[in-house]
């Protein structure tokens, strides 16, 4: 089925937010096997809406739409949407009881305005919206579907997982269509292709490669007649793909690199430990992205500046011999943090985040150093990007090699 997606807000145009409701819609489409063949984006402005359905309309049988469901003046989905169809807008009193029963909860006086939100269309179905106010609409008409979103990310993104993307399975319930993503970890996305060439022309499953901070990811969606059967030919694909990838694939669909460290480290009873100087505290936080962190990481120690790295007991006289960007300081500092924070093992990252270069070394240069009280390594690496990115990249490397260790 042909799907488009249209964004609504003015602020879009103005370059002030930027579209990740399309992206994120867009990302969800091939798992309902739906072919997504436009994207637009148009401005809080009624006529131009309405122009922009009709093209939709004469070219799609899907048509998704994201804001524009708000209370005030400049909100026109709904009036856009009655006004194309010519149906006319009436209000359900049930939902402006129901804001009212919201509003008297916050204890604050409803705005008339917001009765605006309970509008109506003879062929929309409400959808309701369980982080606000502003419902979406279902319209079914001449074999044909709109739906309406509203614009606040965390809230689109519930009603559709919650309400849309039932409705859609349901509809489109003659196949099961089901996908898993493995993700690898320490080859290009070139190297991937390269290895996994052989299955990505086929069309069931089909295979497609993603470059994400974390690694190169494959995803393989699988059509059937039932779940099972889905299921049976992801898992033939999988084992092909392990074959030929197996040393690299650290993870599959949401599993994230800390919560794969933390769950090396419950199983084997260790506890962990960071110091940090140029990511300033981010490998520490992204260790805690992990759920029951608690129960394996002791803490962080963030020296950024000379004098602190001092001391917390890095040697003056290896500063001056070897530098701050190095692989014995790394080594160091991970025996800082594992002695001073009592943990079995401690990770350390240092490096040069720009915008200069330090001690000769360039920017991106960043050394990872790892002492489980028997043993210490370090690695380095060189990741190009701006501060954030090498920052970025240097956590998810450092926790990368602190896996491999514990393998
Ligand atoms: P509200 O009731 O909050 O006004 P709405 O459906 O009217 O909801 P908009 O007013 O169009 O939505 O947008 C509200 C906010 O939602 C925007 O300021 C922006 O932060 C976010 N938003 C809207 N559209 C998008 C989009 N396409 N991608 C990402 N964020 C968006």
């Amino acid at each position: 089925m042909k799907t488009e997606i249209i964004s609504i807000g003015t602020e879009l145009l103005l370059g002030e937010i930027t579209d990740t409701n399309s992206a994120y819609i867009a990302s969800q489409l091939p798992l309902l096997g739906l072919d997504l063949n436009f994207m637009s984006t148009v401005g809080d402005n009624q006529q131009r809406l309405i122009e922009t359905l009709r093209q939709a309309w004469q070219r799609s049988d899907i048509i998704i739409t994201t804001g524009g469901l708000g209370p005030t003046q400049d909100d026109i989905t709904r009036e856009s949407i009655a006004e194309f169809v010519g149906e006319e807008i009436t209000i359900d009193h049930t939902l402006v009881q129901k804001f009212e029963e919201l509003f008297r909860y916050y204890k604050i006086e409803m705005p008339p305005s917001n009765i605006k939100q309970a509008a109506v269309i003879p062929s929309a179905e409400i959808i309701q919206n369980p982080r606000g106010t502003a419902p979406g609409w279902w319209v079914e008409r001449d074999n044909k579907i709109i739906i309406t979103m509203p614009g606040p990310p965390r809230e689109m993104q519930l009603m559709w997982t919650k309400e849309i993307l039932p409705r859609l399975q349901q509809k489109i319930a003659s196949a099961a269509i089901v996908s898993k993503t493995l993700k690898t970890f320490g080859l290009t996305e070139a190297e991937v292709d390269e290895r996994a060439n052989p299955f990505l022309s086929t069309k069931n499953p089909s295979l497609a490669t993603y470059a994400k901070f974390d690694g190169i990811y494959l995803r393989i969606t699988a059509k059937a007649s039932t779940e099972v059967k889905a299921q049976e030919l992801i898992a033939q694909r999988e084992n092909d793909l392990r074959a030929i990838l197996n040393d690299y694939i650290w993870g599959v669909d949401s599993d994230t690199v800390e919560r794969i460290v933390g769950a090396l480290l419950t199983e084997r009873g260790l506890s962990l430990a960071t110091m940090e100087s140029y990511t300033g505290g981010f490998l520490a936080n992204v260790i805690t992205n992990a759920h029951e962190s608690s129960k394996y990481f002791k803490g962080g120690l963030v020296a950024y500046a000379d004098d602190s790295r001092i001391s917390f007991g890095l040697s003056k006289q290896l500063i001056s011999r070897y530098g701050i960007v190095s692989s014995q300081a790394a080594e160091a500092m991970a025996t800082i943090a594992r002695e001073k924070l009592g943990a079995s093992m401690g990770i350390s990252l240092t490096g040069v985040m720009g915008p200069e270069e330090i001690e000769g070394q360039p920017i991106g240069t960043i050394f990872i150093g790892l002492d489980d009280g028997q043993h210490k390594r370090s690695f380095s690496k060189n990741y190009p990007g701006n501060r954030l990115q090498v920052k970025q990249r240097a956590v998810t490397s450092a926790l990368f090699e602190l896996r491999k260790f514990l393998l």
